[in-house]
C-alpha cells in the first residue's frame, strides 16, 4: 500500500473536490489536469484520474480505459497548448524507488524545453 491509502487524506483527491486549490488546465468526467506546484519544465502538468488509484501496482485489469484516458488527455492538452510539435514527455513514477511521492496515480506532462534522456 502507498502512503495515502485513504481518499480523504489524499492530496489529489482534495484537489478534485476543490478543497485544495490548483490551477486546473483540463478536465472531463474521468480526468483532470493541473499545473505542478514545483515545475521541472516551462510546462509541467499532472494528469490524474478522478477516481482514486494509488499507483500502477494497484491498477486492475478493468482500469484499461482510464489509463488510456490519461494519455488521450495528454494528447488533447498538447494540442490545446500548442506543443504537439516539437513534442513533450509523459512519465509516471511508481513507488519510492522511482520517486513517487503522491499516491494517486498521475501522468507528468513536461514540455517547453529540450528533455534529456535517460532521465535521472
Ligand atoms: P511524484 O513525485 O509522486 O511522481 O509527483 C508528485 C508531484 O506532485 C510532484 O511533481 C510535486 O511537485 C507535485 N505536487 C506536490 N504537492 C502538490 C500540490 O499541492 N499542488 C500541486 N499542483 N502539485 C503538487
Ligand atoms: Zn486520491
Amino acid at each position: 500500500m502507498g502512503q495515502n491509502s485513504s481518499k480523504t487524506s489524499c492530496l489529489f483527491c482534495n484537489i478534485i473536490t476543490g478543497d485544495v486549490d490548483a490551477n486546473i488546465i483540463f478536465h472531463n468526467k474521468d480526468v483532470i489536469a493541473f499545473t505542478d506546484i514545483n515545475p521541472q519544465a516551462p510546462v509541467h502538468a499532472l494528469i490524474i484520474p478522478q477516481r482514486h488509484i494509488e499507483s500502477i501496482n494497484e491498477l486492475e485489469d478493468t482500469d484499461k480505459e482510464i489509463v488510456g484516458k490519461l494519455f488521450l488527455a495528454a494528447r488533447d492538452i498538447a494540442k490545446q497548448e500548442g506543443f504537439s510539435q516539437p513534442g513533450y514527455r509523459v512519465a509516471m513514477n511508481c513507488n519510492a524507488a522511482a520517486g513517487q511521492t503522491v499516491f494517486h496515480i498521475h501522468l507528468h506532462l513536461l514540455a517547453g524545453r529540450e528533455l534529456g534522456w535517460p532521465p535521472g
